[in-house]
C-alpha cells in the first residue's frame, strides 16, 4: 500500500511516496517558488536519476499536477497508475481546538482549516489548496489531515493558557498550541525505544532545531510543555523568527516608524531570528561561516541561539522535576555537533557530558552522551513524512 505525503508551505510543496509494507520511500521531491518567478520541481525517485523541471507553477494545483505527472513518468516515475496511491496524508498546521487527531478530510474539516487561516496565515491556506488540488486529480482517494498541533494537546492548562484576560481564551481560543507535533511525537517515541526508558516513567526533552525550531517537555510519553505558542513564532530563536520577545517592543517600533501590526508581525516572522541578528543569513551554516570570519553580529546570534535553547532546557527540567534524556533533531540538531556541544556546555549542573566524537555525528541515530553522563543525550533524525504516512494508514486501513 502506497501513501503519498504532502507538506504544503506558502510557496513550496514537499512530497514523499512511501510503500508502507516495506517503509521504503519510492520517491520524494520538492516544488519551489510556487506562484513566484522561477518555479522548479525536483523529483527524486529512489534508485533512478533525479528529474528537474523548470516550469511556471502559478498555484499549488499546478504543482500537484506536476508531482502526479512525475510519479507516473515513463522513465523517472515510480507508479504506473494513480490508483496505486491508496491515500494522501497532508501536514496541516492548525486545527485550533476543533481538530487535533488525524482525520479523513470532508467538508467540515476543510471549513475548520479555512476558519484557522488567521491562526496560520503562512501555512493553512497552502494546506487547504494542497488538499483541494489532490482531491481534483485523485477523486475518491482518501485525503487525511494530520495536524501539527496534535501531540501538544496533552499540555495542562497551566502550560497552555496565556496570562491575559480569560475571555480571549473563551471567545477566540487564544492559547498555546505548539507545532512540529509530528516531529516531537516521532522523536520522543524513538527516544523511548532506543533508550529502554519506561514510557510510563520517563522525562524527555526534545530539541527540534532547524530553520523553524521548537523544544518540548515529554513526561511519561505525553507532551507537558512546548516552546511554540498560538502560532509558530513563540519560543526559540529561529532562522527568520524572533521567538520570545517583549510585546512592548512592537508598540515602540510602531510609534517610531509608523508601522502597522501586520508589518511588525511580518518583521518578527521573516526578518528576525538568526537573519535579523546576524544580518548575514537565516541559514545556520552561513552564520557560522561569518562568525569564523570574525563577524561579531554572527557570533552573538549563534551565542543567543544556544543560550535560548539552554534556558528552555533548564525550564523544562524544572517543569518535570528532572530529565532522563535530551534528544537533538532537525537540520541543526542532527548535523551540527559544535552547536550541540555549545548548548550542552550550559548543562554541567545536570551532569550532562558528551562524548568527544559526537562532534562528527551527522544525520544518524546516535547516543552522544558519555557513559558517565547523568542524562542520556541522543541525536535522532526526525521523519515527519513517515509519521504522517503511518497516521494516515491507521485511519484508512
Ligand atoms: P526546516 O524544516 O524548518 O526548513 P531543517 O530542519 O531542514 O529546517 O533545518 C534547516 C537548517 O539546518 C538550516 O539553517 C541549515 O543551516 C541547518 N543545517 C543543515 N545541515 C547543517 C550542518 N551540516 N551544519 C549546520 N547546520 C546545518
Amino acid at each position: 500500500m502506497n501513501i503519498l505525503v504532502i507538506n504544503c508551505g506558502s510557496s513550496s510543496l514537499k512530497y514523499q511516496l512511501i510503500d508502507m509494507d516495506s517503509k521504503n520511500v519510492l520517491a520524494k521531491g520538492l516544488c519551489e517558488r510556487i506562484g513566484i518567478e522561477g518555479s522548479k520541481l525536483t523529483h527524486e525517485p529512489t534508485g533512478k536519476d533525479k528529474l528537474v523541471v523548470n516550469q511556471p507553477m502559478k498555484d499549488h494545483q499546478v504543482a500537484v499536477d506536476m508531482v502526479i505527472k512525475a510519479l507516473l513518468d515513463a522513465k523517472q516515475g515510480v507508479i504506473k497508475n494513480i490508483s496505486e496511491i491508496s491515500a494522501v496524508g497532508h501536514r496541516v498546521l492548525h486545527g485550533s481546538k476543533y481538530y487535533s487527531d488525524p482525520v479523513i478530510v470532508n467538508e467540515d474539516v476543510k471549513k475548520v482549516i479555512k476558519d484557522c487561516f488567521d491562526l496560520g496565515p503562512l501555512h493553512n491556506p497552502a494546506n487547504l489548496t494542497g488538499i483541494n488540488a489532490c482531491e481534483a486529480v485523485m477523486p475518491g482517494i482518501p485525503q487525511v489531515a494530520v495536524f501539527d498541533t496534535a501531540f501538544h494537546q496533552t499540555m495542562p492548562e497551566k502550560a497552555f493558557l496565556y496570562a491575559i484576560p480569560y475571555e480571549y481564551y473563551e471567545k477566540y481560543n487564544i492559547r498555546k498550541y505548539g507545532f512540529h507535533g509530528t516531529s516531537h511525537s516521532y522523536v520522543s517515541k524513538k527516544t523511548l525505544e532506543i533508550s529502554g526508558l519506561d514510557p510510563k516513567d520517563s522525562k524527555l526533552i526534545i530539541a527540534h532545531l532547524g530553520n523553524g525550531a521548537s523544544i518540548s517537555a515529554v513526561q511519561n510519553g505525553k507532551c507537558v510543555d512546548t516552546s511554540m505558542g498560538l502560532t509558530p513564532l513563540e519560543g526559540l530563536i529561529m532562522g527568520t523568527r524572533s521567538g520570545d520577545i517583549d510585546p512592548a517592543v512592537l508598540q515602540y517600533i510602531a510609534h517610531k516608524e509608523g508601522q502597522t501590526i501586520d508589518e511588525l508581525l511580518n518583521m518578527l516572522n521573516k526578518k528576525s531570528g538568526m537573519l535579523g541578528m546576524s544580518g548575514v543569513s537565516s541559514d545556520f551554516r552561513d552564520v557560522k561561516k561569518a562568525e569564523d570570519e570574525g563577524n561579531h553580529r554572527a557570533k552573538v546570534a549563534n551565542e543567543a541561539f544556544d543560550y535560548r535553547v539552554a534556558k528552555y532546557i533548564g525550564a523544562y527540567v524544572a517543569a518535570m522535576n528532572g530529565v532522563d534524556a535530551i534528544t537533538f533533531t532537525a537540520g541543526v540538531g542532527e548535523n551540527d555537533g559544535l552547536k550541540r556541544a555549545q548548548i550542552c556546555a550550559y548543562l554541567g549542573y545536570l551532569g550532562v557530558k558528551l562524548t568527544e566524537d559526537q562532534i562528527s555525528i551527522r544525520g544518524k541515530e546516535a547516543l552522544i552522551s558519555a557513559p558517565n553522563s547523568k542524562v542520556k543525550v541522543y541525536v535522532i533524525p526526525t521523519n515527519e513524512e513517515l509519521s504522517i504516512a503511518q497516521q494516515t494508514l491507521a485511519l484508512v486501513h
